[in-house]
């Protein structure tokens, strides 16, 4: 047998290092799956191609030598044991799903850097207190079904029946019906969540997705907390009618009324945004129209709305603020509307001793931060409500992502996976 050796002081004091050029290898080789036209990558959730992605994870885990655990939706855990065996363990990852013509990083980074900091411990017989699991979830992004971190609100047992029956992907399939697939049902929902006494805490690598860092040339930042979104989407049914001989005046025009409604709720939000403390952004990301010919009068115009803040209670008058708003624009036009919720959730602090932890971990290497709040939703959104969880961003070129364009320098990659590893021997080595 290997002897074991515990570490208890600082990081620094083992200097263990990431190998760099392996976990940039890795990164490219995951890229490599689904790339498409200018560099852009479709590894949309419960794809060929998103499937193909966590065989490679699951590979590498198995070269490693983890042991390894694929729960019935598909996320996976890859863990190393502990000196404590029975101890809770840290779990530390993110996502390998994309949107549609999306960039090689978003997600994939944490994975990966997750996956590199669990090897070199294994390489240096580095035996923490705490076992550490290296997690892939499923379904971070909301791209196919309208409906974002499925797999880890499944973990986090934040999974409501009522939140699945709208979603939908573009040719139909509903999400349920793909759940039902796997075992998963409304009445087990619950059941399929784990036991958050098997958790220590959460830790989370992502590029920032926003201009902040770059802005202010900090390598690294520490996410205080996450803003979460309200989305719904709204139904508006008028009349198809000839586009030549029905007069103006008689016309029920479904794309109209939502023409009126979209110009509406970038009004509101950017009022409010002035008004109140906590700045809420709303967007109107995709819109279907029927019958959708040159020739007729839309009938029929679908949208989606998806309402974000860090402030809980200006997002939610926000969202009845807008939502007030289609009903009257609805009614003045005599079009019917249907307004159909997808997901409400609210905005999430991080935890404090793991922001106080990275903020020591950037210090010991002399690394600037910027301690900032994160506009996007992520896995650790959904973790943190079961357990500590914390979040490293690097940044992001022009603050671009869910594009070709997303870019992070391998420079920030790499002392961003330093970080994580870093503050995973900390966290694991730290008992309570
Ligand atoms: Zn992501």
């Amino acid at each position: 047998m290997k002897s074991r050796q515990s570490v208890r002081a600082s990081p620094l004091s083992y200097n263990i290092q990431i190998n760099k050029r392996r976990l940039l290898r890795d990164l490219n080789a995951v890229s490599r799956i689904g790339i498409g036209d200018r560099g852009s990558v479709t590894r949309l959730v419960f794809s060929i191609k998103e499937l193909r992605s966590r065989q490679f994870l699951i590979h590498q885990m198995r070269q490693i030598g983890l042991q390894i655990h694929i729960d019935r939706i598909g996320n996976i855990f890859g863990r190393l044991d502990g000196a404590n065996a029975k101890a809770p363990a840290l779990l530390v990852g993110s996502h390998l799903d994309t949107v549609i013509h999306g960039g090689k990083f978003d997600g994939t980074m944490g994975v990966i850097a997750a996956l590199e900091a669990v090897r070199i411990l294994k390489e240096q017989k580095l035996v923490l207190q705490s076992p550490v699991e290296v997690v892939c979830f499923v379904g971070e992004e909301s791209s196919r079904f309208g409906y974002s971190t499925l797999g880890s609100s499944l973990v986090a047992g934040e999974i409501r029946a009522k939140d699945l029956a709208h979603a939908a992907d573009a040719q139909g399939t509903k999400l349920e019906d793909i759940l039902a697939s796997m075992g998963i049902y409304r009445n087990n929902l619950r059941s399929m969540s784990r036991d958050p006494s098997t958790i220590r805490a959460y830790l989370e690598l992502h590029i920032e997705q926003g201009p902040i860092l770059e802005a202010k040339k900090k390598p690294i930042g520490i996410v205080t907390s996450i803003a979460a979104p309200t989305r719904f989407r709204v139904v508006l049914t008028g009349q198809a009618d000839h586009s030549g001989t029905t007069p103006m005046e008689m016309r029920k025009d479904a794309l109209v009324a939502a023409s009126e409604f979209i110009v509406a709720l970038e009004k509101i939000c950017r009022r409010y945004s002035r008004m109140e403390k906590g700045r809420v952004v709303g967007t109107v990301g995709a819109i279907s129209i029927e019958p959708g010919v040159i020739n007729a009068i839309p009938g029929k115009a679908e949208l989606s709305v998806d309402i974000r803040s860090i402030a809980a209670e200006a997002k939610r008058r926000v969202v009845r603020l807008v939502q007030a708003r289609i009903r009257e624009i609805a009614r003045r036009r005599k079009i019917q509307v249907k307004i159909l919720p997808l997901r409400e959730e609210d905005p999430v602090p991080l935890d404090k001793w793991l922001i106080h932890l990275l903020k020591e971990c950037c210090e010991m290497r002399n690394i600037a931060y910027e301690i900032m709040p994160s506009g996007a939703g992520h896995d650790a959104m959904q973790m943190a409500k079961v357990t500590p969880a914390g979040m490293l961003f690097i940044p992001s070129r022009r603050g671009i992502s869910h594009s070709p364009l997303e870019w992070s320098e391998p420079e920030d990659i790499c002392l961003g996976a330093q970080l994580l590893l870093d503050s995973v021997i900390r966290v694991a080595n730290e008992t309570t």
